[in-house]
């Protein structure tokens, strides 16, 4: 044995590290947020986030959040369903779309009722913006239909939401990172966590838990996504043998800060900015005649590495740094610093460039998830077969599915709160009635082992693993794809995974142990790029965000499904899901 750390625990210490309660949340973003919220009116409700939860991902989020108001232009619900039907290549499940639309006006209504500070027209509506992909009459011209607070939307809601739960009695604990979920066959039973403060393992007993975790851009280079967006919650139900949905489409946002990937909100082309090639020309003309700027982001990303890739993009210092700009110069110092002040601010920091005088230099940046832990309308996490009991997912981490193959702009806020409370809603009738579930002997060990291992061990660092994982994701699993190129991510992604298994902490303190969180994070990710790789190799078209060279187009009759990836044994296995159709007839897509 290389190690020789005692785990095991006597009945008083298993009895500290033991708690209660109806529903448990993982996470703190507008999703989980408002899943609790919903929850604690009948539950004894708590929320565990690995980060405080201010410091949630939805805080960064900044152009707004869409919803059928009508307040500047004339607009409807079923016109955003479209879009987002249409926008998301088909795959997004229609019933799903609708009742999103549907939900969103009243949802911003509730947002703007619990205080949520908006920005406003001169009547005092909640004003609105354009945003991608976003049009009225079933895309005939673009709608402006994106509620927002300046740049700082998805800050204002988690703040809203968060002031709201702590009236409510929700039980925070902050700085609890899940590790393993603890399923008894397909009924969840509770949870196991790392405490970051004392390096104990936690174990949560619960009727109904339910998963908000988030996104996992951080398996690429180039990211828009915060450091904590690791994906630790469809990797630890993977593991557990819960399949993942539609992983193959990872949205590349087409502006990112070049070579940092932080993010420029499409909200500064929702105010009339205009992308431009080296020889200064609005090249989305020639891609999307009616919609330009405005086209979905899979289109306008592709649009950009198109220009690159023909000699018209900026040149970099390395090939992978290859760029175009952003202008929003002629929009006037008024407008960009009033409705993009923080966009303004990040240029400023990180380029030196003011973006009221100059143009801003990007290039596409990994950012959403479209696909995730699949659900139902309820949040409840299913197959086509199965249902498993008190188990939920909603928000980023989630596929309900009705971003498809690719999210428009604002969907994602939408999505947060919409399904984030229909989820919340359901776990609060469910648990009603629900027995609570009985522990296994021993729920807990296995965690404290394997942190006893990393500690135990003189092996790698897992800094190198980290870095080389992110570079072979963006390069071999990126905007544009072909079967090489996967088939090579598959195999080096193995490899790191099986180098993972030798790899140890250089300081073994419980308080405060960064590196074995940052340790379990990269497994999670690891396990995501797996997926994602396999799921991407194994879908033989061009959709939304998955676009191959080597099958370039959209191929319904063989692809108008969804795919459900299962890990097993360290292999992936694909089996799919039915897309439902049941509104609009799947149709070539135009901007
Ligand atoms: C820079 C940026 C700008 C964006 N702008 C917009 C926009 O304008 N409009 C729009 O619609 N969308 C936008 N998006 C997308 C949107 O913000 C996100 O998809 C959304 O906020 C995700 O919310 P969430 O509640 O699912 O997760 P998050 O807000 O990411 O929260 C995840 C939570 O899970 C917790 N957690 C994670 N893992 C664990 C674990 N193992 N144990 C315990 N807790 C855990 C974290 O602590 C955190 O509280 C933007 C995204 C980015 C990155």
């Amino acid at each position: 044995m290389l190690y020789s750390v005692s785990t095991a625990l006597n009945n008083k210490e298993r009895n500290k590290l033991t708690h209660e309660f109806d529903a448990v949340i993982v996470g703190a973003g507008g999703a989980g947020l408002y899943a609790a919220l919903e929850a604690s009116k009948t539950a004894k409700t708590a929320v565990l986030s690995k980060l405080y939860p201010m410091r949630s991902h939805t805080g960064a989020a900044q152009g707004g959040i869409g919803a059928a108001l009508g307040n500047v232009d004339e607009d409807s619900p079923e016109w955003h369903a479209f879009d987002t039907v249409k926008g998301g290549d088909y795959l997004v499940d229609q019933q799903a779309a609708k009742i999103l639309a549907e939900e969103a006006v009243q949802a911003v209504y509730d947002l703007e009722n619990r205080g949520l500070p908006f920005s406003r027209t001169p009547e005092g509506k909640i004003d609105q913006r354009r945003f991608g992909g976003h049009t009225h009459n079933f895309g005939k011209g673009p709608v402006r239909r994106s509620c927002y607070a300046a740049d700082r939307t998805g800050h204002m809601i988690l703040q809203t939401l968060y002031q709201q739960c702590i009236k409510n009695d929700v039980h925070f604990y902050d700085e609890f990172q899940v590790v393993e979920v603890i399923m008894d066959g397909t009924r969840v039973a509770g949870l196991v966590t790392f405490e970051l403060a004392t390096g104990e393992i936690h174990i949560f007993r619960a009727k109904a838990v339910l998963f908000a975790t988030g996104g996992f851009g951080r398996m690429f280079s180039i990211t828009s996504n915060a450091l904590a967006n690791t994906g630790d919650g469809p990797a630890v139900l993977a593991r557990a043998g819960i399949p993942l949905e539609d992983m193959e489409f990872f949205q590349f946002h087409p502006t990112g800060i070049l070579g940092m990937g932080i993010l420029i909100t499409e909200g500064v082309r929702g105010e009339g900015g205009i992308l431009k090639n080296n020889k200064g020309e609005r090249f989305m003309e020639r891609y999307a005649p009616t919609m330009l700027d405005l086209a979905p982001r899979d289109m306008v990303s592709r649009a950009i590495i198109t220009e690159i890739q023909e000699g018209r993009g900026m040149r970099g210092d390395r090939k992978i740094n290859d760029y175009v700009m952003l202008d929003a110069s002629h929009l006037g110092r008024d407008t960009v610093y009033k409705k993009i002040p923080d966009i303004a601010d990040f240029c400023k920091t990180y380029l030196d460039v003011d973006p009221a005088e100059e143009a801003m230099p990007v290039q596409p940046t990994a950012h959403y998830a479209m696909g995730g832990i699949p659900t139902d309308v309820d949040g409840r996490v299913c197959t086509d077969d199965v249902v498993y009991e008190g188990l939920y997912a909603a928000g980023e981490a989630a596929c309900v599915s009705v971003h498809g193959a690719n999210r428009l702009g604002t969907n994602s806020l939408v999505d947060l709160v919409v399904y984030g409370r229909r989820a919340g809603r359901h776990v609060a009738e469910f648990v009603k009635g629900a027995d609570m579930p009985a522990l296994p002997d021993g729920a807990g060990d296995h965690a404290r082992e394997k942190i006893a291992k990393l500690k135990g061990l003189k092996g790698e660092h897992p800094g190198p693993l980290f870095e080389h994982m992110q570079e072979v994701m963006m390069e071999k699993v990126g905007v544009y794809r072909n079967d090489g190129d996967m088939s090579q991510a598959v195999n080096e992604v193995q490899k790191l995974r099986e180098r993972l298994q030798g790899v140890s902490v250089q300081d073994a303190n419980s308080s405060f142990n960064q590196e074995v969180l940052s340790i379990l994070e990269l497994e999670n990710l690891l396990d995501l790029s797996l997926i994602t790789a396999a799921s991407a190799l194994n879908r033989t078209e061009s959709r939304g965000a998955h676009s191959r060279k080597d099958y370039p187009d959209r191929d319904d009759p063989n692809w108008l499904k969804h795919t459900l990836a299962y890990l097993k044994d360290d292999e992936v296995t694909i089996d799919y899901k039915k897309v439902d159709t049941s509104i609009w007839e799947p149709k070539p897509r135009k901007y």
